[in-house]
């Protein structure tokens, strides 16, 4: 009798045992199908072209960047030393972001990317169609973004895009015009992953008007909350959208050459440049001091939204994740 209670328990043990096996086993089957670590499902980059640090987040009391200071920074993740560690001018800075991948660029539009972008290897992967991604730039010349010398890639899985006053590709857009469409095109498609730019702060560096190009940083301030906002209250982004807002570029630090007015050397003032990083998969109100630059975009949105990225040389950007 003593026996049989022996292997009584001994049996037991072994259901009890071989139950938990089994269940840890389901859960993790149950995860498997999915493929999904993150709450993202969709990615939006917001560049804002060509403002200095020092008027952004390297000012102290951030009195141009009220909102993304005092808004949106405590609801995410603020890079204050971020970098565009390649040629620091329009077409080559938002090249890097797309491609991760820094390369001279003809800067008037005039070159496709050699490399394919992460919008390509995001549509080919998960078999969508063209209105899944888009380029949405108040630059026409931004056009460049939506396709690649590549010869593998050219013309292959190509976002859609509205760059410029046409949305062809031509000319210089207003950011209000820009954000209106913006607006219209994001709740018409929903698009998985795009990429917004807005102009209004280079070109008044370019035209060497400082108290314009002050309020251009406000200005476009102001459009990244509204962006943040409507992506919160619409029924499909709300909670499953991750937002970037950075720069292509900074310009001249003060002193050297003619400072705000120009950028595209080596100098701090033009390498330096902010990441700000919203999303449910992110940290919350934390300002990091990594180094991050550009081409580790790319990398990160292949990691959230599960898609390989052979040609990106960033790396994911770990330490902005829960
Ligand atoms: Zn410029
Ligand atoms: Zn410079």
């Amino acid at each position: 009798m003593k026996k049989f209670h022996i292997h009584y328990k001994l049996l037991f043990s072994v259901v009890v045992l071989s139950t938990l096996f089994f269940s840890f086993r389901k859960e993790d089957d149950e995860e498997l199908p999915t493929d999904k670590k993150y709450q993202t499902e969709y990615v939006i980059v917001l560049v804002i072209d060509g403002p200095r640090l020092t008027e952004t987040f390297g000012d102290s009391t951030h009195q141009y960047i009220p909102n993304l200071a005092n808004v949106l920074a405590p609801q995410g993740v603020v890079v204050p030393q971020f970098r565009n560690e390649g040629p620091t001018y329009t077409n080559a800075g938002h090249t890097a972001i797309t491609t991760g991948f820094y390369q001279k660029i003809n800067n008037m539009g005039l070159e496709l990317p050699k490399k394919p972008s992460m919008f390509q290897f995001f549509l080919k992967e998960k078999n969508l169609d063209s209105t899944q991604a888009w380029v949405i730039a108040s630059k026409g010349k931004l056009s460049i973004l939506a396709n690649t010398q590549n010869k593998t890639w050219h013309n292959q899985h190509t976002p859609s895009q509205f760059c410029g006053v046409d949305g062809k590709g031509n000319g210089y857009e207003n950011d209000n015009k820009t954000w209106k469409n913006t607006k219209l095109l994001l709740a018409q498609y929903h698009p998985k992953l795009t990429l917004i730019n807005l102009l209004e702060v280079d070109v008044r560096g370019h035209q060497n008007e400082w108290p314009e190009y002050l309020q251009a940083i406000k200005n476009t301030d102001k459009i990244a909350l509204e962006l943040w906002n409507f992506i919160q209250s619409d029924s499909i982004y709300k909670d499953k959208t991750t937002l970037f807002i950075t720069n292509d570029h900074g310009r001249h630090t003060e002193g050297h050459k003619n400072g705000f007015v120009n950028h595209g050397d080596n100098c701090e003032g033009c390498r330096a440049i902010y990441l700000v990083a919203l999303g449910p998969d992110f940290k919350k109100n934390i300002t990091l001091p990594n180094r991050y630059e550009q081409i580790d975009i790319s990398k990160t949105i292949s990691e959230l939204l599960h898609f390989s990225n052979p040609v990106s040389c960033g790396e994911v950007m770990t330490d902005l994740f829960k």
